[in-house]
C-alpha cells in the first residue's frame, strides 16, 4: 500500500495541470483498488457547489456536468460532515440521490472521504462498487491517507492548472496567493525563476525564438555529460565491481538513445526551451518507471532522474552567463538564499516570493535590510509557472498577485506612491530625535550584516548598529575568513559608524544558518549545534574572530561585544573567559586596545528565568524576539505550516520580554531589542511602554518607528500596555494596537496605502 500510495503522490506531483492530476489520481486510486468507480468532486469557490471533476468508471460526459449542494447527496453529506461514509447499499440511504448524468445505478457500496488542507474542504473523494459490499478498514484508511496527502497537491496543482490556463490566454485573468508578510513595501515587476538549486520538477517552459542555436546547446550539454560519465568511469575502473559500473554503462545509452535524447530535441525544436523539454521528458520516463512493479525497475527512475539533473546543470553552467534581469525583477524561487538575492544587481530588485521561509527567516532579514518587499511562505505558489510573469508584491498583507487585473494593478500604483509619498515623509524626521512627546528618549540602532547595507544604515538616520550579524561575511565565502580578513571588514564598519556604538554580535551559525564549507546535519537545527555553542567548541574559531573584532576597535573604541544562544550562565561565563584571554594576548602582543562592553542576548528562555543573577554578569542585554518567540511558543520560525501560531505579541513573548527589561532596568544596565518585533510599529509601541533603552532593525523599518514614537507619550504606552497585558489572545492585542494606530492617523505604518 505505502508503494502503491508514494507512487501516486509522485505522479500527481508532476502533473503539469490540474485536470492531469485529477485524471491520475482517480485512474491509479481505481486501478490500485480494483474497483467499479473512484471519482474526485471539488468546491467550485465562486458557487460553493460540489463539482465531479474527474472520475473513472462514471459516464465521462458527467464531469463538470454534476453539481450538487452541501446538503445535496451522500457526496454532500460527506462534505457536511467532513468526515468519511461508507457505506454498503448506498440507495437505501436517506440522503442517497440519483444523479442522471452519472449513469450510477447499478452501484451499491459507497466510500466517501473528505479532501481538507488547511482546515478547508477543497473536495470529496469517492469510491464506488457495483455489488453490495461494505469497504474494509484498509480500504477507508488508504483512502483518508490518500486523500491527506493529496489535499497539498491539489491545492497547488488547482494553482498550477489556473496559470497554464491563464498563460495560454495570453496572460488574461489574475491570480491571487497569500503568503506571509516578510518585508514590508509593495514591489511591482516580471517574474524571474532562478533555476538554479531548484529541483527538476520545478523548471519552467519558457517559450524561445531560436530553436536550433537551443538546440545545439542541449546537444553540447549532453555530450559534456557523456564525458563527464566516461571520465567517472576511467576514474572508477578499478575500484567498482563491474556490474556497478554497468550503470554507467546504463546512462551513456540512455544519452545515446532517441527515445529520451531525441525527444528531447523535438520538443526544443517546437519551442521549448532546453530545461523545460529536459523536465518535460525525464519526468514522464521517470513516471513510467516509478510504477512499475519490479522494485529494480522502479529503483531506476532514480537513474533516470540523476541523468536529467546531470544535463539541467550543464545547460545552467550555459545559461548563467546570458541571464537577464528586467528592470524591474520579483525574484521568485522555492527557497531564495542569500546569493541569490545576491545575483541582481540591487537597483533592478523590488520584490521577493518563496514558497519557503517566513517572517523571522533570513531570508526576509536579508529582504528587509535591502529594502524590498517579500513575501513568503506561499505555500501554493507555481514556481515553475512564473516565469516572465507580472507580480505584485504586496509585503504588509503577505498578498501576490500574477497577471493582476487592470483595476488591481492600478489600485496597487495608486498605494506604491502613497507610500513613496510617506517615505518622504519619513524623510523629513531623520535627523531628528526618537523622542516621545513627553520627552522620553529611545535609540534607534539599525540591524546589518551586509557591507552593501552600512550606508542605508547611515540614511535612516541609524544612532548606531544595535547588531551586526557577523554570519553573513561567512556565509559568502568558500571558507572561514582568517583573521586579516576579518579585521577588514569590522574596521570598516567600525569606522564608517564612529562614533556611533556598533554592537557585533559573535558568530551564529546553525539553525537555518548554514556555511557551505562548514555543513552540520542534524534532525532539530534549531535545538541543536548552533550560535554560542558551536563557537565554545571551537574557540580557535572564536578567538580568530574576537581577537579581529578587538583590534578593529582600536583607536575607535566604539565596539559593544555580543554573545548569542547563550542556554546556561556557564556558557556566558567561557565565553567571557576566553574573551579576556584574546584581550589579553593581544595587550601582550603590544596592541593598544580596550576591552569593550560584553551583551549577552536573550533569545533562550531558560535566561528569562535565570535573567537576575544574568544581569550582574554582562554590560547589556539585547533581546532577540525572532528566537525567544520561537523557543517560547515551541513554533519554526520557518515553517509556514504553523506561521499563524508566530506571533511576537502572544501574552507570553510579551511578558518574557517585559520581564527582562525589569531585571535589566533594576541593575542599571542598557537592554535592547534587536528581533523584528523591534521594527513592528504596534510592538514597538509596548516596548516603550517597558522602558527598554534602545531598539535595533532593519534600516528600512527604522523611520516608521521613529514617527510612532514622536507621535506617542511614554505615558500613553505604558497605560496601553497595561491594557494588553490583561489580554489573552494575540490577535486581540494586534488588533486592539493596530486600531490605536489606525486612530492616531498612522495607520499607513502597518498597511499599503495612507
Ligand atoms: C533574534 O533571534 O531575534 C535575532 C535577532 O537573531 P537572529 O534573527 O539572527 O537569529
Ligand atoms: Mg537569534
Amino acid at each position: 500500500m505505502l508503494n502503491i500510495l508514494r507512487n501516486i503522490i509522485q505522479e500527481v506531483s508532476s502533473a503539469r495541470n490540474l485536470d492531469q492530476a485529477l485524471g491520475l489520481i482517480v485512474q491509479r486510486v481505481k486501478q490500485a483498488l480494483s474497483v467499479t468507480v473512484c471519482s474526485v468532486y471539488l468546491v467550485d469557490e465562486e458557487s460553493g457547489d460540489l463539482v465531479l471533476m474527474a472520475s473513472d468508471g462514471l459516464l465521462s460526459t458527467a464531469v463538470g456536468e454534476v453539481r450538487m449542494r452541501f446538503d445535496q447527496g451522500l457526496v454532500g453529506l460527506v462534505a457536511q460532515r467532513a468526515e468519511p461514509i461508507n457505506l454498503d447499499n448506498a440507495p437505501e440511504h436517506p440522503r442517497y440521490q440519483y444523479f442522471s448524468e452519472t449513469g450510477e445505478e447499478q452501484f451499491h457500496a459507497f466510500l466517501g472521504v473528505p479532501i481538507i488542507h488547511n482546515r478547508q474542504l477543497l473536495g470529496v473523494l469517492v469510491l464506488q462498487q457495483t455489488d453490495a459490499c461494505r469497504y474494509g478498514e484498509d480500504t477507508v484508511t488508504f483512502m483518508i491517507t490518500i486523500a491527506a496527502q493529496l489535499a497539498g497537491a491539489i491545492a497547488h496543482a488547482r494553482v498550477i492548472g489556473d496559470i497554464g490556463t491563464l498563460a495560454n490566454q495570453g496572460h488574461e485573468g489574475e491570480q491571487q496567493l497569500k503568503g506571509l508578510p516578510g518585508a514590508p513595501g509593495i514591489g511591482i515587476g516580471q517574474a524571474v525563476v532562478l533555476d538554479v538549486e531548484t529541483g527538476i520538477e520545478e523548471i519552467p517552459d519558457r517559450t524561445i525564438q531560436d530553436t536550433e542555436q537551443e538546440n545545439d546547446r542541449f546537444l553540447q550539454a549532453v555530450v559534456a555529460v557523456k564525458q563527464d560519465i566516461q571520465r567517472m568511469v576511467g576514474n572508477m575502473a578499478d575500484v567498482l565491481p563491474a556490474e556497478e559500473l554497468a550503470l554507467f554503462d546504463a546512462y551513456i545509452m540512455m544519452l545515446d538513445s532517441d527515445s529520451l535524447i531525441g525527444v528531447i530535441s523535438k520538443h526544443i525544436l517546437s519551442g521549448n526551451w532546453a530545461p523545460g523539454a529536459v523536465r518535460e521528458v525525464i519526468m514522464a520516463h521517470v513516471q513510467v518507471f516509478s510504477g512499475m512493479d519490479d522494485p529494480y525497475l522502479r529503483e531506476r527512475a532514480e537513474d533516470v532522474r540523476d541523468l536529467g539533473r546531470r544535463i539541467l546543470k550543464q545547460l545552467q553552467q550555459s545559461q548563467q552567463q546570458v541571464m537577464r534581469y528586467p528592470k524591474k525583477t520579483i525574484l521568485v524561487g522555492e527557497d531564495i538564499s542569500a546569493s541569490m538575492l545576491a545575483e541582481v544587481p540591487a537597483r533592478q530588485l523590488v520584490g521577493v516570493v518563496s514558497r519557503r521561509g517566513s517572517r523571522t527567516s533570513h531570508t526576509a532579514i536579508l529582504a528587509s535590510a535591502l529594502g524590498v518587499p517579500a513575501v513568503l511562505g506561499v505555500e501554493d505558489l507555481p514556481v515553475a509557472a512564473m516565469a516572465e510573469l507580472d507580480v505584485i508584491v504586496d509585503g504588509y498583507s503577505g498578498f501576490v498577485y500574477l497577471n493582476a487585473s487592470r483595476a488591481v494593478s492600478r489600485e496597487y500604483r495608486r498605494l506604491q506612491k502613497q507610500e513613496q509619498l510617506l517615505s518622504a515623509d519619513l524623510k523629513e524626521i531623520r535627523d531628528l530625535e526618537a523622542i516621545t512627546t513627553d520627552g522620553y528618549h529611545i535609540s534607534l540602532y539599525a540591524n546589518t550584516g551586509l557591507l552593501s547595507d552600512i550606508k542605508p544604515s547611515l540614511d535612516s538616520g541609524a544612532e548606531g548598529v544595535g547588531l551586526y550579524r557577523t554570519e553573513f561575511p561567512f556565509m559568502v565565502r568558500k571558507q572561514f575568513p582568517g583573521e586579516q580578513e576579518q579585521y577588514d571588514i569590522y574596521r570598516q564598519v567600525l569606522s564608517d559608524f564612529a562614533p556611533r556604538p556598533v554592537t557585533m554580535r559573535t558568530l551564529d551559525i546553525g539553525g537555518d544558518k548554514a556555511l557551505p564549507y562548514f555543513p552540520i546535519k542534524e534532525d532539530n537545527p534549531f535545538l541543536g549545534w548552533r550560535g554560542i555553542r558551536i563557537t565554545l567548541d571551537h574557540p580557535e574559531i572564536f578567538l580568530v574572530q574576537i581577537r579581529a573584532m578587538l583590534r578593529a576597535n582600536a583607536g575607535l573604541n566604539n565596539l559593544q561585544l555580543l554573545l548569542p544562544m547563550i542556554s546556561t550562565l556557564s556558557e556566558l561565563d567561557e565565553a567571557i573567559a576566553l574573551i579576556h584571554r584574546a584581550y589579553d594576548e593581544l595587550r601582550e602582543e603590544g596592541n593598544d586596545i580596550c576591552l569593550p562592553p560584553i551583551g549577552a542576548m536573550v533569545e533562550v528562555p531558560s535566561l528569562v528565568y535565570q535573567v537576575d543573577a544574568l544581569v550582574k554578569r554582562v554590560d547589556f542585554i539585547s533581546i532577540g524576539s525572532n528566537d525567544l518567540t520561537q523557543y517560547l511558543l515551541a513554533v519554526d520560525r520557518n515553517n509556514p505550516q504553523v506561521a499563524s501560531l508566530y506571533d511576537s505579541l502572544h501574552p507570553a513573548v510579551i511578558q518574557a520580554v517585559s520581564r527582562v527589561v525589569a531585571a535589566a532596568r533594576q541593575q542599571r544596565i542598557p537592554v535592547s531589542v534587536c528581533g523584528e518585533m523591534a521594527g513592528d510599529p504596534v510592538a514597538a509601541l509596548m516596548l516603550l511602554g517597558m522602558g527598554v533603552t534602545s531598539l535595533s532593525m532593519s534600516a528600512s523599518s527604522l523611520p516608521r518607528i521613529k514617527k510612532v514614537i514622536r507621535e506617542f507619550s511614554r505615558r500613553r504606552s505604558k497605560s496601553l500596555l497595561k491594557k494588553v497585558m490583561e489580554m489573552e489572545a494575540p490577535q486581540a492585542i494586534r488588533q486592539h494596537l493596530n486600531a490605536v494606530l489606525e486612530k492616531a492617523g498612522l495607520g499607513g505604518l502597518i498597511r499599503a496605502g495612507n
